[in-house]
């Protein structure tokens, strides 16, 4: 398990190289409890963009109720490619998780200030809809990239036909990713290839590779990579995630007035 900030980027060099095209991170303190502290964030991204080419996804996920909706996404100012969005409160096995409908809005408009991509986090059918109300209300830039979150056993589970209602709910413009925990992430993660999403894959979500055999972050992206090239599904470089996903292009707001000064040229 990556712990340290060097860790973080060793590993995140080593599943870049295993074919991965985004990383997700979160950050711990000295005593290796989770944390959202700047300037390991910083020292990530910094490494990270040193070294490869990988879209940057900084976590916000925060549960202890210390910090306000400020203070959950300060490393906003690292100006990482994504950050995830928790739109909604959810039960997971040692208590709430608490993401009011107020603090999702903020967090989705300072990342559309910012240029940032979101990712929708979705434990839940209605974070799906919360989600798809905030892109059509114009705080979330399109493509809105949602990602579903299967298998907490206090949650929405994982199955074959609950996937396909959830991607039967989002709007056509929409992308998304399927994430499946524990013993969920092999057959979630498969579907998500079938289906034309994405899948994310690693030990955050899931620490086995088999029964019993422990996993590696880089073992996890090889075996999710091979999967997908079997299924003649090619698995996008970076470069081609960061078009599909209109990372680093001009705000909704800055395309507006490129429209605009387009037409009045007329
Ligand atoms: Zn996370």
């Amino acid at each position: 398990m990556a712990v340290t900030p060097n860790e973080v980027i060793e590993t995140g060099i080593r599943c870049w190289e295993a074919g991965a095209s985004i990383i997700h991170c979160h950050a711990r303190d000295a005593e290796q409890r989770p944390s959202l502290d700047y300037d390991f964030f910083a020292r990530v991204v910094e490494g990270l963009r040193k070294h490869t080419d990988l879209i940057v996804q900084l976590s916000t996920g925060w549960r202890r109720g210390d910090l306000d909706c400020e203070g959950r996404i300060r490393h906003i100012d690292l100006a990482p490619d994504m950050m995830s969005l928790n739109i909604g409160s959810v039960n997971f096995p040692r208590g709430p998780y608490v993401n009011t409908p107020e603090d999702a809005e903020f967090w989705a408009k300072r990342m559309q200030e910012r240029g940032v991509k979101p990712e929708i986090e979705c434990f839940d059918m209605s974070h799906v809809e919360f989600g798809v109300r905030l892109w059509q209300r114009g705080l979330i830039d399109d493509p809105p990239f949602f990602n579903f979150v299967l298998g907490i056993k206090t949650a929405l589970g994982f199955s074959a036909r609950t996937l396909v209602t959830l991607v039967d709910m989002l709007p056509p413009q929409a992308r998304w990713n399927v994430i499946g925990i524990g013993a969920e992430q092999l057959p979630a993660t498969t579907m998500g290839i079938l289906m034309g999403g994405n899948s994310r894959v690693g030990l955050e979500d899931n620490i086995y590779y088999s029964y019993k055999v422990l996993a590696t972050n880089e073992q996890l992206v090889a075996r999710v990579k091979r999967l997908a090239d079997e299924l003649q599904r090619e698995v996008a470089s970076p470069g081609e995630a960061r078009k599909l996903l209109r990372i680093g292009e001009p705000t909704r707001t800055d395309r507006a007035q490129a429209v605009a000064f387009k037409e009045s040229d007329h």
